[in-house]
């Protein structure tokens, strides 16, 4: 069997806001771009038919809302709904869905998914929450929100997975333990960018930034025609009981990791990291 509890859809590196600890270094990345909808949806038909069960789809980003087709990647879902049962748009409530995207929600809806948005509450930094809550309420969606704000930080804050540095003193025995203590692979969150599922988010975020180099056992490339699907499962499977070169360079996701206030925002001229 090859599953994940949740295949995360990267789909903008564009963002309204510039958060100095984003896990996805969103304010660091080369190039901000959304992942054109044409490729999205092929990546859609490539990736799905990988997995056996996956537990959730999530579209996040950056700022997804920002993506000028969300609605049409949202639809482009449908068609594989037999995969999985529920949608989330993940967003940092500074902007209103669009009415083409709270109809492609209630398309979802129709066609017997759960669909919600997971507004993250960065207080004043997310100034449209109400708005969101109060459209979502009357358009029957629903509406999670993650409280940062302040001393009520959900999980205590923020937390960082590394600086991408090497551990050079690590051993092999240490590295497997970080992993085995890791909540990552057990969460089992996939992370897809750009035609790549990569098995975390530090792993996409360090190759995104050049800092270290998967092999190419360590994930996987959706437009790679000489690979088989058979080992394409594979190497998905591995993402559950292997480190990848990603852990080298990582000190683990664990419920005791030290956490930071949420959402600090970056001066708009912050060199990158
Ligand atoms: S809101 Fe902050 S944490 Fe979220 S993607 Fe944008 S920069 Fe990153
Ligand atoms: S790189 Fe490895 S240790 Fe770090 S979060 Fe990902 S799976 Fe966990």
């Amino acid at each position: 069997m090859t599953t994940a509890k949740i295949l995360e859809f990267f789909i903008t590196t564009r963002c309204t806001l510039r958060c100095r600890e984003c896990l996805c270094a969103v304010p660091f990345l080369p190039n901000p771009h959304d992942t054109p909808k044409q490729d999205l949806l092929r990546h859609f038909a490539l990736a799905f038919p990988l997995y056996d069960r996956i537990g959730r789809v999530e579209i996040i980003g950056g700022e997804p809302l920002l993506h000028p087709d969300l609605a049409g990647i949202l639809t482009g879902l449908l068609p594989y709904r037999s995969k999985f049962s529920k949608i989330r748009v993940t967003t940092n409530g500074t902007l209103l869905p669009s009415p083409e995207v709270i109809d492609a929600a209630h398309r979802a809806q129709e066609a017997g998914l759960d669909f919600d948005f997971l507004v993250d509450d960065y207080g004043p930094l997310s100034r449209k929450l109400p708005e969101i809550r109060e459209l979502l309420a009357r358009e029957g969606i629903d509406c999670r929100v993650d409280r940062y704000t302040g001393d009520c930080q959900r999980g205590g804050g923020w937390l960082r997975y590394g600086d991408f540095t090497l551990r050079e003193r690590e051993t092999e025995d240490q590295l497997w333990r970080k992993f085995s203590r890791c909540l990552c692979p057990r969460l089992q969150f996939h992370d897809t960018h750009d035609g790549v599922i990569y098995s975390c988010v530090y792993a996409m975020t360090g190759t995104l930034l050049g800092k270290f180099q998967l092999s190419k056992n360590e994930y996987v490339n959706l437009n790679d025609p000489l690979t088989s699907v058979e080992e394409k499962q594979r190497v998905l499977r591995t993402f559950l009981t292997h480190p990848t070169t990603a852990c080298r360079y990582c000190d683990g996701f664990r419920e005791d990791s030290p956490r930071f206030p949420a959402a600090e925002q970056l001066p708009k001229e912050a060199a990158p990291c």
